[in-house]
């Protein structure tokens, strides 16, 4: 009987990051990824000399002097973990304007007042109360359990920004402080990397999340995002932990409804007769995604108590990816910008945003992000290599037929080529392939319900303290993904797994 002290089903950035803080207190991990290769959505694959990044396009900095960056040099990450800063947080194109939110935050109220001069009052609001909230939020987050429920809710008048934000959207604030629509789709351009609506955006959630990128900018990890999970899983490796790919957990053992244990086999398995795998431990952490938790991996009995908990919750979009590797630089094709956000449609106000995001290619807002813009010795020398991102969703192609999809996917591909090659015609000539991911391909590598890479959707009433915790409702099965506190994205995943290790530390009196 295999015998560990904590078993992990799935290698994302959540689980990963819990992994490596409990192996380096001396616990005996075991880490199982369906997938051949660790990272979940940090990933990148390979293709004749080029890197193709497939997660990630900007995350936050890791401060020196940071609890992230304590983590990074006790498991050893910062010699192989390289961030190198963006030059902007992102840049606007909208129809008949634009805006490029640079990493000076002065200087882009400089210029946004000059731009907007009735709007200078709700530009100020606006700024103020996102650091307000951001700064309160963060103060009560250093406050331990229950001591941070009454604090926020004893404490209107030391944390109001926080409490008036816990039930809003963002879309509805922008509206109060601002009238030019202009302005507010700048403000909003980045969207995406939260969700696809601002008026079911948690502006809490949006406010706290927001904040690292206009106070330090984003960065990226060189050489592409699976330099993060691979150190993550070396150091477990290193500490005496096992870490299986193309390994498939098909069940969570029960014992008098405590998780005891998991059931595995090996991904490509054709013969299902041959019986699983099991493994046993103490503590169980549930990387894979809370909803594959209660309906494929627990016995319906057990489940009972995550359904009623989380059945009715939202899921968040995905993600369609356009990668497109080029014989030469986009940068010398005329683009100046990382990380450029295409709104082209005309005259459209935020109430259009979520419509807008879910319309047909010809007008789906989409990121271009031109990585030889910085060195991310992604592609050969002299050569480049563009991705378009955009919100796109499960539904609109889970019915197709293998034709059709493939059609689909060609023709969404062929759209999104011409409406680049409009600001930088030369492109057409220097593409030498393109690859597509949709939410479909997002569902089968990430195994998540609809292909999301966020979790559940950041609602007011999904967001933060509405949020599923780390600690399930089954004894000894904790989470560690985007789906938990506080939710996705590189910073938010690892967020999740060092509160979910932290919990457990406590649980089994591990003072380290
Ligand atoms: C295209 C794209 C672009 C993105 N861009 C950014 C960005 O620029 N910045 C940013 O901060 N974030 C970005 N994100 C989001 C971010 O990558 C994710 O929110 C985060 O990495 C999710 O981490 P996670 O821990 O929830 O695990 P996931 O990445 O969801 O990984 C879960 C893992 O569990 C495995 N698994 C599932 N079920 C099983 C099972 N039964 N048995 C074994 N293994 C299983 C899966 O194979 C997967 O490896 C992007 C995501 C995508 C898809």
């Amino acid at each position: 009987m295999k015998k560990y002290d904590i078993i992990i089903i799935g290698s994302g950035l959540g689980g990963l990051t819990a992994g490596a803080e409990l192996a380096s207190t001396g616990q005996h991990v075991l880490v199982l990824e369906q997938h051949y290769q660790v990272g979940g959505s940090a990933t990148s694959f390979k293709r004749k000399g080029f890197i193709y990044e497939a997660g990630l396009h900007m995350t936050g900095q890791v401060d020196k002097g940071s609890d992230q960056y304590a983590f990074f040099k006790k498991c050893g990450l910062l010699d192989k973990v390289r961030f190198i800063p963006a030059p902007e947080f992102y840049y606007l194109k909208g129809y008949d304007y634009d805006f490029n939110f640079g990493n000076d935050l002065e200087d882009n109220i400089q210029r946004l007042n000059e731009m907007f001069p009735d709007e200078i009052w709700g530009i100020k609001k606006y700024f103020k109360t996102i650091f307000a909230i951001h700064d309160q939020a963060m103060e009560i987050s250093k406050k331990e359990g229950l001591k941070r429920f009454f604090a926020l809710m004893f404490s209107p008048f030391r944390y109001p920004k926080v409490l008036s934000s816990m039930f809003q959207n963002i879309g509805k604030f922008l509206d109060k402080i601002i009238k030019d629509e202009r302005l507010k789709t700048i403000l909003l351009a980045n969207i995406g990397y939260y969700g696809d609506n601002p008026y079911t955006l948690s502006f809490l959630f949006y406010a706290i999340a927001q904040t690292g990128f206009y106070r330090k900018g984003g960065s990226y990890i060189q050489g592409g995002s699976h330099h993060l999970p691979y150190a993550l899983a070396d150091y477990i490796k290193k500490n005496n932990g096992d870490v299986l790919t193309s390994m498939q957990v098909t069940h969570i053992i029960t014992q008098d409804s405590e998780a005891v244990g998991v059931e595995y086999v090996p991904k490509k398995q054709k013969d299902h007769s041959i019986a699983p795998e099991s493994a046993y431990a103490s503590i169980i952490i549930a990387n894979t995604a809370i909803p594959n938790v209660a309906n494929e991996l627990l016995n319906e009995k057990d489940a009972l108590p995550l359904k009623k908990k989380f059945g009715k919750m939202t899921i968040a979009p995905s993600i369609m990816t356009v990668y497109i590797a080029l014989d030469k630089p986009l940068k010398e094709m005329g683009n100046t910008r990382y990380s450029s956000n295409y709104y082209d449609a005309k005259d459209f106000s935020i109430k259009d945003m979520a419509s807008l995001n879910r319309s047909d290619f010809y007008t789906r807002p989409y990121i271009l992000c031109d990585y030889s813009q910085i060195d991310s010795q992604l592609t050969p020398k002299e050569q480049g290599y563009v991705v378009l991102s955009m919100m796109d969703y499960y539904k609109d192609w889970k019915d197709l037929s293998d034709e059709e999809y493939k059609r689909k996917k060609e023709r969404a591909s062929a759209i999104m080529i011409d409406r680049v090659c409009e600001n930088f015609p030369e492109m057409r000539d220097h593409i030498i392939r393109v690859e597509v991911a949709t939410a479909k391909t997002m569902k089968r590598y990430l195994q998540t319900p609809e292909g999301t890479a966020y979790g559940f959707d950041q609602t007011p009433n999904q967001a933060i303290l509405f949020r599923p915790s780390v600690r399930s409702p089954i004894k000894n099965l904790f989470f560690a993904s985007a789906w938990t506190l506080p939710g996705a994205g590189f910073g938010g995943a690892m967020s999740s797994g060092h509160i979910c290790a932290a919990e457990i530390k406590k649980d089994l009196g591990i003072t380290k």
